[in-house]
């Protein structure tokens, strides 16, 4: 018979990088190995027990005693710890563990910058996890089977945490995972029975499975009999206590094992419900988005549970997905513990959980906004974007979720987002009936952009929108409080309720005196713009262009056409600007036509969209420039 074969594998490139820099990086926090081993010693019983209540394969598992054991080995100069858990297939350990799967990876590495103390910062937002072993341990044994598979199914895993690592098949009776540490020469201290049980109090005592280790033995006893096993920690669900047993320490280190973030939270509400329904919610709002937020593929971060079990990941029924950052638990009382994502999908209990949870967690942001500008500040730096699609999702929130955005105006103090659509209509002048906003293809075209001239002439705020996802916000909000938004380059300037009687008189006598020179350029540029006409608009540029059609319909245009330009083009000019005064005068009309192109595409560009035959643009302007030259020398 040949003996069972060790086969060696070699590491993921990444995982190799990886596991150098959190040696290197992590080295003044080492402890914390003993958190991510334990957490996922705890999500793994987490999964076996949803597992047996939904895989008919699993009903023979016994599900009494679950817990998680500590124990150590000063002779060995080990540390081990174990989990009567899911425990993973030889497959699951290949994909686990050795490679990272995590989505968002690649981002992460590329986030990098060869500092190390950002990248310990960068590490911690990626999530330590499993690796972390290797800060304390120079040599790693995993030994594990899947519940479900045969005694023969097991599978052990080591490493040096170096380059590769080896898999060998072996016997396993009980399912779940045992992982050996074998410590680094100067880790001594960790075999220390006070030392361990100090550390799962500080970051494990809301884990709500029992902890257990081996006794002090006491000098008395004097045998080498290891001591009977206590439990370690309160192994009590944390969201369950009542609020006043609960430090704040006790809620960060609960945030970081649900959210498998190292980073404190920024906020957090915990709250237990009592009507109709009755269920408990404890959910936090993270300080630093995940690397996945923007993949399509990005976690929910709500854990539900049903009296206290863990039931499953949220996949969009507890949290929309506008408020997909937020992370916790939701622990209700009335669901069946055999619930599945179908029964979710139709629940009159979940859809009511729902709708209160996000009524609270808009309010906690509300509050966050008003008692701590600075940390709401954060919140909207890292998810104010994800917040955004909440006005377009969710209309029965509308008008709370539009108060809690936040935008860059011409006021603004640099480019910072920092007046609320509240702030704006506190501040809006005498007359001024309208929200004004620009929207550009991005922040630096709408700082720029000639239609705000006579915005800044008249010292009347802009809203300046220039990320994707303003499109579709603006789409959806048309109105608040009663006040229409209005895009600055759409329609005619409406400007006229804020003229004094010599600014419309001025205006009206360049209208007059200008028909002949816009008859002449609508000749020029027949279909590629819907009218030519005279505007107050502008005063430093010599045209702009604006979109006819109205609001909604220009977003929507502009998103479909990929351009960045209206489907409905009115090229504007400026009867003030010397070159629009000089054209007037224009007799030869090939040149006017040349000027009447160059204004055009100028006009596109300034919008920051695309024009169409840039070559044919230049030409044209090298042109004019060549003859004005010429005009010049003679
Ligand atoms: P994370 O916990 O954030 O997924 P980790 O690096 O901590 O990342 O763990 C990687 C994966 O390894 C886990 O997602 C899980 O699939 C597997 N794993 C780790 N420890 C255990 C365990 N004790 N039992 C079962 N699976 C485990
Ligand atoms: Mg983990």
């Amino acid at each position: 018979m040949s003996a069972p074969t060790e086969e060696r594998y070699t590491f993921q490139a990444e995982v190799v990088q990886l596991l150098d820099l959190m040696i290197h990086s992590l080295y003044s926090n080492k402890e914390i190995f003993l958190r991510e081993v334990i957490s996922n010693a705890s999500d793994a019983i987490d999964r076996f027990r949803f597992a047996k209540l939904t895989e008919a394969e699993l009903a023979d598992e016994s599900d009494e005693s679950l817990e998680i054991r500590v124990a150590y080995d000063k002779d060995a100069r080990t540390i081990t710890i174990s989990d009567n858990g899911i425990g993973m297939s030889r497959q699951e350990v290949m994909d686990n563990i050795g490679t990272i799967a995590k989505s968002g990876t690649r981002e992460f590495f590329q986030a990098l910058t060869g500092d190390q103390r950002k990248d310990a910062t960068l590490i911690g937002q990626f999530g330590v996890g499993f690796y972390s072993s290797f800060i304390v341990a120079d040599r790693v044994t995993l030994t594990t089977r899947r519940a479900g598979l045969a005694a023969s199914d097991g599978v052990r895993w080591e490493s040096d945490g170096r380059g590769d690592y080896s898999l060998e098949p072996v016997e396993r009776a009980e399912r779940g995972t045992e992982i050996v540490l074998h410590l680094r020469e100067e880790e001594d201290d960790f075999l220390n029975s006070h030392r361990l049980r100090t550390i799962i109090q500080k970051y494990s005592d809301h884990i709500s499975l029992p902890i257990l280790m081996a006794q002090e033995r006491t000098a008395a006893g004097g045998d080498d009999e290891p001591g009977e096993d206590a439990v370690v920690n309160r192994a009590s669900a944390l969201w369950a206590r009542p609020k006043s047993e609960i430090s704040e320490a006790d809620y960060n280190e609960f945030y970081k094992h649900v959210a498998h973030d190292f980073a404190d939270p920024l906020t957090h509400l915990h709250s237990k419900m009592e009507g109709t329904y009755e269920y408990t919610l404890l959910l936090f709002v993270p300080a630093n988005a995940p690397f996945d937020l923007w993949m399509p593929e990005a976690r929910h971060g709500v854990k539900l549970h049903v009296q206290r079990v863990f039931i499953m990941d949220d996949t969009g029924q507890l949290m929309p997905n506008y408020l997909r950052f937020v992370r916790g638990v939701i622990d209700s009382a009335d669901l069946p513990l055999n619930v599945s994502r179908e029964i979710l999908q139709s629940s009159r209990v979940v859809d009511s959980i729902r709708s209160s949870a996000v009524k609270k967690v808009l309010r906690l942001l509300k509050d966050l906004a008003e008692k701590e500008p600075d940390k709401y500040a954060t919140f909207w730096k890292e998810f104010g974007d994800v917040l955004k699609e909440g006005v377009a999702e969710d209309y029965s929130n509308r008008d709370d979720i539009a108060k809690l955005l936040r935008f860059t105006t011409t006021k603004s103090a640099a480019d910072t987002a920092d007046t609320s659509l509240e702030d704006y209509v506190g501040r809006m002048k005498e007359g001024q009936e309208k929200i004004y906003y620009l929207l550009a293809p991005s922040p630096a075209a709408a700082k720029s952009s000639p239609h705000l001239e006579i915005f800044r002439k008249k010292g009347i705020e802009v809203i300046l929108l220039g990320e994707a996802i303003d499109n579709w916000l603006i789409t959806s909000l048309p109105d608040f409080e009663g006040k229409r938004l209005q895009s600055v380059a759409q329609g005619v300037s409406d400007l006229g309720a804020m003229e004094d009687e010599e600014e419309k008189e001025a205006s009206e006598k360049a209208g007059t005196e200008l028909v002949g020179l816009v008859e002449r350029l609508k000749t020029a540029l027949g279909d590629k713009v819907t009218d030519v006409r005279t505007t107050n608009r502008l005063t430093t540029s010599p045209a702009c262009i604006v979109a006819d059609e109205p609001d909604i319909e220009m977003n929507l245009a502009r998103r479909m056409r990929g351009s960045g330009l209206p489907s409905q083009p009115v090229l504007e000019i400026n009867p003030e600007h010397a070159l629009v005064r000089r054209l007037d005068r224009e007799t030869d009309e090939q040149r006017l036509s040349d000027w009447a192109h160059v204004l055009y595409s100028q006009s596109v560009l300034t919008l920051g969209a695309r024009i169409d035959e840039p070559a044919a643009f230049v030409e044209r302007l090298n042109d004019l420039l060549m003859t004005l030259a010429e005009e010049k020398a003679e």
